[in-house]
């Protein structure tokens, strides 16, 4: 397994981290035994956040007594400086520890800066001063964001969703960030679900100088990224081939789940609604067939037709006219009248 450094961080660990976002929907004593063995497995890099309910907790139990061995990222969704004094406090109280490796602002609607009037980036400097906080980071869902984070050389990490399904726009923004020594953290390096192969996806990470967390909920998840530490698959032709195969499946009118279009006003989860028919043929249907999945696409007959994701949407997608024809079909795998 390759080791990455993240950029002027310093941070260097196996390009195979763990996500604990998944984590808090198991019990503690499972988490505990995923993060742990997962350490044992050779991943060294824990990536939560403040809300993600109680998986700070967990991590923090995972690794009492041994925090030097691990790092830890942790992210606030705080937009205000009394927030973010709070959340960083409870975040360093839950996870059990006096400093947080990689602290992140969380899915940012701006790039901060100083002076800008917030005082955002001037707590992350502070923090950082107090020796709370190791490194600066930020995570973003726009892409617009993410390059004006990139253009500002502010940060020394960024946190952006990258999988082999990705726009040329997006490989730019990795190579740009790199450019600027800033670490690259990929989130969703399975697409959110789209991606079935862990292999041509871990494949693709190795190409480039960037360090995927994979979300872990289920131990047989956890053995697939750990069975990559000693043999690492590489970029081969069938794997190519593969990925050209899969990016043609999945080109055009596809929703790549980004959720760059969010928030809808009337609630539709268009992230997932609109690739719905993808997921129930891609992912175990089950999962995606249950009365909350039901009700979540009906809720895609009150839109409105406001067209403010179709605006938003950088894959130039009709987004209403594909939540629509995502559920006629859903409809009719539920009736019975398709079978996936
Ligand atoms: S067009 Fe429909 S789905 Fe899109 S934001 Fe408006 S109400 Fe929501
Ligand atoms: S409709 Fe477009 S912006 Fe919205 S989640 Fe899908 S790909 Fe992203």
């Amino acid at each position: 397994m390759r080791q990455i450094t993240l950029g002027r961080t310093g941070i260097t660990t196996p390009q195979n981290a763990f996500g604990a976002l998944p984590i808090q929907r198991i019990s503690k004593d499972e988490a505990v035994h995923l993060l742990r063995k997962a350490y044992d497995g050779g991943m060294t890099y824990f990536d939560t956040a403040r809300a993600y309910s109680d998986s700070e907790e967990k991590v923090g139990e995972a690794f009492k007594g041994m925090r030097d061995k691990v790092f830890i990222a942790s992210k606030t969704m705080a937009r205000t400086t009394e927030e973010f004094w709070e959340q960083l406090e409870t975040s360093l109280k839950t996870l059990g520890t006096d400093y947080i490796d990689v602290y992140q602002l969380h899915c940012v609607p701006q790039c901060y800066k100083p002076g800008d009037g917030t005082g955002m980036y001037e707590c992350l400097e502070e923090a950082k001063k107090q020796g709370k906080i190791r490194h600066i980071g930020i995570t973003a869902h726009l892409i617009q964001v993410a390059e004006e984070i990139v253009q500002s050389g502010l940060y020394e990490t960024l946190q952006f969703p990258f999988s082999y399904l990705a726009s040329d726009r997006e490989k730019k923004l990795v190579e740009d960030c790199i450019a600027a020594d800033m670490g690259y953290i990929c989130m969703k390096g399975l697409a959110g679900g789209l991606i079935t192969r862990s292999e041509a996806a871990m494949a693709f990470m190795t190409q480039y100088d960037v360090l995927p967390i994979w979300g872990v909920q289920k131990e047989k998840e956890l053995d697939e990224w750990l069975s990559y530490m000693d043999e690492t698959p590489a970029m081969t032709d069938e794997i190519e081939a593969f990925i050209e195969k899969e990016k043609e499946e999945l080109s055009g009118e596809f929703c790549r789940g980004c959720g760059y279009c969010k928030p809808c006003p009337m609630g539709i989860s268009i992230n997932d609604c609109a690739r719905m028919s993808l997921m129930i043929r891609r992912a175990p249907t089950a999962a995606w067939t249950t009365p909350h999945w039901q009700e979540e696409m009906e809720k895609i007959d009150t839109c409105i037709e406001c067209r403010q994701c179709a605006e938003k949407c950088p894959y130039g997608l009709d987004t209403p006219a594909l939540l629509k024809r995502n559920l006629e079909d859903y409809r009719k795998v539920i009736a019975g009248e398709i079978t996936v």
